[in-house]
């Protein structure tokens, strides 16, 4: 099956008992067994397993073309359960000098007090990255782009890095989705996801998810996830689905919207550089071009009248609602020295004070276009 077939149909067919097309929300904590320990159809209690879970699961693995889909509570909680499988205590991990946020907490707050320790390093520097790697590196954890400088790593060269290192890799592919870029292909090990963000698409629910190539890392993911206990609730697995059937259209439309919103930028007065893998002028480019179908829909800038002009323009626009998060149907607009990386001010990523970051929803491009146009005035 193809992408968008499989987006569709993998882990979906008709509910075989009232020939439901649509996956049913099994709102279920447990299932009746036939006889002491005899199970129906292989479920027994809904933090081991749960068939709305289940089909979710097996549509993600097809997407990424992984042995295994495992889904969780939220972005972080896969983080968080993935690190805790593969890591143990005087393990190191290589993080992005930029890695999102919640990411830099986890590693850095949380995880170092349990001895997994951590270098940041700019992850486009391929010789600062072997130069880090140490002989206790488990893991090389890539994000491309990156939140929110939007900055290119290439997965291919890190994935040989990593392994010639005796570690892994993981890659957060929560900015490109799977219908973009697709890691495992490339040589990764893992792949996260913030579910809350493209693959859900709508703003309407948090969840999170891995991918991994290889199975015997999948059951020990499963035992993780099932002893951890950070899964997704039955309503919340659906609503991932249910947006999962249409990333390859939204996907579209955010790039090519996104692609117009940052050449429009780039020709404005106002802005100093426009941070977009699209742009030919953007120094990741061609590894962008070479490892992801399309660029994108987030967009970041700066503008040559510093914050205060930055912060005018987020709460000037009307169309772009001001808020955080990304990868919905709807645009925003948000502040990140003020918002999204206000809280990583003491982190290696320091986010100019003039930065404004886009998620380019999938309206219409003219309505989208006058309302920055009407901001920025
Ligand atoms: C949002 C996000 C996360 C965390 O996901 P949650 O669902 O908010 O827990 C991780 N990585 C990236 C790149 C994100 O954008």
């Amino acid at each position: 099956m193809r992408f968008e077939t499989a987006a569709i149909h993998a882990g979906q067919e008709p509910d075989p008992v009232t020939g439901s097309v649509v996956v049913p929300i099994h709102q279920t904590s447990t299932y009746a067994q036939d006889g002491v320990g005899g199970l129906r159809s292989g479920y027994e209690y809904s933090r081991t397993g749960n068939p709305t879970r289940t089909a979710l699961e097996t549509c993600l693995a097809a997407l990424d073309g992984g042995a295994r889909g495992l889904a969780f509570a939220s972005g972080m909680a896969a983080e968080d359960t993935l690190v805790r499988t593969m890591c143990r205590p005087g393990d190191h991990v290589l993080i992005p000098a930029d890695a999102y946020g919640g990411t830099y907490r986890l590693f850095n707050a949380v995880l170092s007090t349990w001895g997994i320790e951590h270098t940041s390093v700019d992850l486009s520097d391929l010789n600062a990255v072997r130069a880090a790697l140490q002989p206790n590196t488990r893991l090389i954890w890539c994000e491309t782009p990156t939140n929110p400088l939007l900055s290119i790593a290439d997965v291919g060269e890190l994935a040989e890095i990593a392994h010639g290192g005796g570690a892994r890799l993981v890659v957060d592919n929560t900015f490109a989705s799977p219908y973009l870029q697709r890691p495992l292909a490339l040589g990764a090990d893992a792949v996260v996801y913030s579910t809350t963000k493209y693959l859900g698409g709508h703003s309407d629910v948090v969840g999170g998810a891995v991918v991994v190539a290889d199975a015997g890392m999948g059951e020990q993911l499963a035992y993780s996830q099932n002893a951890l206990g950070a899964v997704p609730g039955a309503f919340d697995s659906w609503l991932v689905l249910r947006g999962v059937k249409t990333l390859g259209v939204r996907m579209e439309r955010h790039c090519s919207n996104a692609g117009k919103v940052a050449e429009w930028l780039s020709g404005h007065p106002a802005v100093e550089s426009v941070l977009y893998p699209g742009l030919p002028g953007h120094a990741g480019h061609e590894i962008a071009e070479r490892q992801m179908r399309g660029y994108g829909g987030m967009v970041s800038f700066t503008v040559s009248g510093g914050e205060s002009v930055a912060v005018d323009i987020c709460s000037r626009t009307r169309l772009f609602i001001l808020a955080e998060s990304l990868g919905g149907v709807e645009s925003l607009i948000e502040h990140p020295g003020r918002m999204t990386h206000a809280s990583t001010a003491n982190s290696p990523l320091q986010v100019s004070a003039s930065l404004v970051r886009l998620s380019v929803g999938i309206e219409d491009i003219d309505d989208l276009i006058a309302d920055l146009d009407q901001a920025m005035d």
